[in-house]
């Protein structure tokens, strides 16, 4: 079965698609941006993919690629088009390629225009094409700079996207008026810039004039994906912590394993945020958790030490999980959730200090 889903980025707008197979397990994952690649790793482990490819509609000017965050977390490869120049990707993509993941793929075509090496990527079953910038909705993306040429955009979007079933659903790279897909016979009717009845030149005229400012983030962004996102030092952190092993979840959250916590060697804070009778009842509680219910937590954040990370816990990982947005937000860095609470901590068989209820 394929597995389809659209990311967002608010900050510059930009689609991130993930398609997988279910079967195989395995993913594509297209156009990820830097800032999420944790949000975009925790999306494919918690659908059970993983990721072959990572794929970039073109070398983009307004965010920079997560591709080496990824293939650095799951080992998959970079794909790149061939005519983009950038240094380090695993494989060039020319028009025509195939792009496997499982039994199915994605066909690579060449649609020059908003960059000389932008590609589109249509599903093998014509069902779906992604766009990258050359056609956005009742849109198309703009030809002023990165040698961008309106005529070669115009054929681009004619003869390789257009042509496409009028069925086919068109996913963009950018959408700034939250629409989120549109189909070939949507843009053929309803394009201003290109529906069927405009022609080459009224097109060019109209992108000649569009009096657009420089993209911000064009002088960082451009030699940033010519690497492949390889950082430099400054973004180094962009790793996520290293105090402990740690997930980050598709909710936004830093977990811990409880083989994890039980191996933890150094120094850290255990956060207990049930009630009293629960912390004391048939459950009991992790030795050296410290009691401080949720209700009470924010009233009590200065009890805890700012040096030491913090593990919460509590029946589930529920309001514990709770607990770790109201640290952060309380200003503390280091915060992680106990993945299932102490219902899955009991399950595998970790020691527990019986409560008093127990005890008596
Ligand atoms: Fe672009």
């Amino acid at each position: 079965m394929l597995i389809f889903r659209q990311l967002f980025d608010s900050t510059s707008s930009t689609y991130t698609y993930v398609l997988g197979e279910s079967r195989s397990g395995e993913a594509l994952i297209v156009d990820p941006v830097l800032e999420h690649w944790q949000r975009d790793a925790a999306v494919l482990r918690e659908l059970g993919l993983r990721p072959v490819t990572t794929l970039e509609t073109h070398v983009h000017a307004d965010h920079v690629t997560g591709a080496w965050w990824l293939r650095r977390e799951f080992g998959c490869e970079i794909a790149l088009s061939a005519d983009g120049g950038a240094d380090g990707p695993d494989r060039l993509l020319r028009h025509d390629d195939r792009v496997p993941f499982g039994d199915r793929h994605l066909q690579v075509r060449a649609t020059p225009g908003h960059t000389h090496s932008c590609l589109t990527f249509v599903l093998d079953d014509a069902s779906l094409a992604l766009t990258g910038d050359c056609l956005l909705i009742r849109g198309c993306g703009r030809t002023d700079f990165q040698q961008g040429d309106a005529h070669e955009l115009f054929r681009s979007i004619r003869n390789q996207i257009l042509t496409l079933p009028a069925k086919c659903l068109l996913y963009p790279g950018h959408d700034y008026r939250g629409l989120t897909v549109t189909s070939v016979a949507e843009e053929r009717r309803f394009s201003p810039r290109i529906a069927d009845t405009i022609g080459e030149d009224d097109f060019v005229g109209y992108m000649q004039n569009l009096g657009l400012p420089h993209p911000k983030l064009l002088e960082v962004a451009v030699p940033a994906n010519l690497r492949c996102g390889r950082p430099d030092a400054a973004v180094a952190q962009q790793a996520g912590p290293d105090w402990a092993p740690l997930r980050f979840t598709v909710a936004g959250i830093w977990e811990i394993e409880p083989a994890g916590l039980a191996e933890l060697r150094r120094e850290r804070q255990l956060v207990d945020v049930r009630a009293r009778d629960e912390f004391d009842g048939p459950l009991g509680h992790i030795r050296g958790a410290r009691l401080m219910p949720l209700e009470e937590l924010a009233a009590r954040v200065g009890e805890l030490s700012r040096e030491l990370p913090v593990v919460t816990v509590c029946r589930s990982g529920a309001r514990s999980a709770q607990a770790v947005i109201l640290l952060q937000k309380a200003g503390l860095k280091d915060v992680a959730n106990l993945s299932g609470g102490m219902l899955r901590w009991i399950a595998e068989h970790h020691p527990v200090e019986p409560g008093a209820a127990a005890r008596g």
